[in-house]
């Protein structure tokens, strides 16, 4: 067994010169006073398949997006030492990762090995989707994170929402949040619209625009040629505030159109998607598939108490096995009952309640 953090004994430039050196590292400590490198060096970390759920603590305070990518400060290296041994016990649970893990299960594991973390999301007006979970991003080893893996171990009771902090309406179509709302002329839908004061001429139901009654500082109807002097009586304002310079069409309110910045989409601002951000955190679903190793199929398991994934049903007999033989005559039927729908069933889902 290595011993904890042996890797102090050495010190390296940067992550690059470690990789150079071919050692091995149960964690690290940077020292910088530069957040732009903390960073640099933090993602190369988490983004690297050995290292990306080692520990990395840091000698200064790097700000906010360093620190979501790193385990705290310490103070010495004592400290780094005792905080690492809490580590390494949970780690103990799975094996090493390796570059073949699903992202899924790589920031399951993240989280498992730091329980008291909640993912929090960051807000970059330059990202595509406004918000965003940096260790998430830099988890993704080949620097492209899958889109909606969030969402998905979201729906699949993973991880579950600590806190709602804001709700966005993204494009349907590129999935960017970069979206906004235009007041478009309701007849043919183009933007050239104006809002004006429009007068209804009693006389003859002529509808015009103000600016078209005026003519030698009295108000006439073009139409009728009638003088409008006192409203209410010979005209009055009429609902219309809006007129289309291009079709001429008179109206109330303009129609609303979203159209998304990223792609040109545009459409009515129903079909945009409403999407939650939410501060996160692992569920106990998710820890139970770390420790199992086993991340799709398990959910099923607690999800729905009839059918369970292949491995855990192999498991579960073994151990019905293993009981009816120490209790005989109180367990021989149900031990009868799961090794009969192990043998039936290949892709083995079978209730073991009765186990
Ligand atoms: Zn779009
Ligand atoms: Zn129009
Ligand atoms: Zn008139």
């Amino acid at each position: 067994m290595p011993r904890p953090f042996e890797a102090l004994h050495s010190v390296y430039r940067d992550y690059d010169a470690f990789l150079t050196s071919g050692a091995a590292a149960n964690g690290f400590v940077l020292n910088t006073t530069d957040p732009r490198e903390a960073e640099t060096t933090l993602t190369q970390i988490r983004s690297s398949a050995p290292h990306s759920l080692k520990p990395v603590y840091l000698v200064h305070d790097n700000g906010p997006r360093a620190a979501t990518l790193a385990d705290g400060c310490i103070s010495s290296l004592q400290e780094a030492s005792t905080r690492y041994e809490r580590f390494a016990k949970r780690a103990a649970v799975f094996k090493e990762s390796s570059p073949t893990d699903s992202e899924e299960l790589r920031l399951l594991r993240y989280l498992y090995l730091r329980p008291e973390l909640t993912l929090a999301p960051f807000k970059d007006w330059r990202h595509p989707q406004l918000y965003h979970y940096p260790i998430v991003d830099a988890l993704a080893l080949s620097g492209q994170r899958r889109p909606g893996l969030i969402k998905n171990l979201r729906n699949r009771g993973l991880i579950e929402s600590v806190q709602l902090l804001d709700r966005l309406r993204v494009c349907p179509h590129c999935d960017h949040a970069h979206t906004g709302f235009i007041d478009v002329c309701p007849n043919c839908h183009v933007i050239d619209i104006r809002e004006e004061t429009f007068l209804h001429c009693y006389t003859c139901g002529n509808v015009a625009p103000q600016a078209e009654y005026l003519h030698g500082g009295r108000l006439t109807c073009l139409k009728c040629q009638a003088v409008l002097r006192h409203i209410g009586v010979d005209y009055d304002r009429a609902l219309d505030n809006f007129s289309c310079g291009i079709c001429r069409h008179l109206f109330v309110e303009p129609e609303v159109r979203a159209r998304c910045y990223a792609c040109d989409w545009s459409g009515d601002s129903e079909q945009l998607i409403t999407r939650r951000i939410e501060s996160l955190r692992l569920a106990d679903a998710g820890r139970i598939a770390v420790r199992s190793g086993q991340i799709g199929d398990l959910y099923s398991v607690l999800d729905d108490l009839n059918y369970v994934n292949p491995p855990y049903f192999r498991h579960m007999t073994d151990w019905c096995i293993n009981l009816a033989r120490r209790y005989t005559d109180t367990h021989s039927r149900s031990f009868a009952s799961s090794s009969t729908m192990c043998s039936t069933s290949s892709s083995a889902l079978a209730a073991t309640a009765s186990c």
